[in-house]
């Protein structure tokens, strides 16, 4: 009986100091990084808050020949990812909220008059207006300059039906950062010359991305993008920022 009950106490004891040790000792581990404070602890809770992700809708549009899209939704959302990777340190995401085909004769988009005629598809209902062509350069300069890949436009004359049109073009062909390239202008971001820079037309390799000074700029803009959005609350809704 009484071996019986020490056995008890014993496994008791074993399982309670296991229980305990590693949770302790995790404990004073922390005690001794952090200094408790009040302050500090409602400092973080700031920056976290401040910190929230900021997630704005696509529509993205895309040409057709033949009435086939110009290019495949794998590679649409390829850009996304790849965007959202980079967009990630200034707590932006994008995501595909609808995919629309325009109709025929938006193959190529080459003249400043076409420019505005697309902003007729680009109203400002809160999501960010994505086109996909094939062409945005004439085919002339193709052997004279590099192909244009991408395009932000923004209108900033007086016509009051285009106040506040604003959209971003990539041709089908185009490298994986060019969409995180034209955000990068949408969301208030200039050219850089460093090559490792999303923002530089020279950048190559792997590790491209945006410094933490271009983030905090993204971020700024991002807000002022979603503040000009004259019909975002009748589009969207509150809960925009939730979906899926
Ligand atoms: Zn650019």
């Amino acid at each position: 009986m009484m071996t019986g009950v020490s056995r008890w106490a014993a496994g008791l004891l074993f399982a309670a100091s296991a229980f305990t040790f590693l949770p302790h000792s995790q404990a004073h581990a922390r005690g001794k990084k952090v200094v408790p404070s009040v302050e500090r602890e409602a400092n973080r809770w700031t920056q976290r808050a401040t910190q929230s992700v900021i997630r704005i809708p696509l529509t993205v549009h895309v040409a057709t020949e033949q009435g086939d899209p110009v290019t495949s939704r794998a590679r649409v959302t390829q850009w996304v990812l790849r965007a959202n990777r980079a967009l990630s340190r200034a707590g932006i995401e994008v995501y595909v909220h609808s995919v629309k085909h325009l109709p025929k004769g938006w193959r190529a988009v080459t003249r400043a008059q076409q420019r505005r005629r697309l902003a007729g598809y680009a109203p400002s209902d809160g999501t960010i207006h994505v086109f996909v062509i094939e062409e945005l350069d004439k085919p002339r300069r193709r052997r004279a300059r590099r192909r244009v890949r991408g395009l932000h436009w923004r209108y900033r004359g007086i016509r009051r039906e285009l106040q506040e049109r604003e959209y971003v073009v990539v041709t089908g062909g185009a490298p994986k950062t060019t969409f995180a390239h034209e955000l990068g202008h949408l969301f208030g971001l200039a050219h850089s010359k460093s090559t490792t820079n999303i923002m530089c037309s020279c950048r190559q390799g792997n590790m491209l991305g945006f410094t933490p000074g271009q983030s905090v700029t993204m971020r700024r803009g991002a807000q002022a993008y979603l503040a000009r959005q004259p019909n975002r609350h009748g589009a969207f809704g509150e809960s925009y920022a939730d979906r899926r």
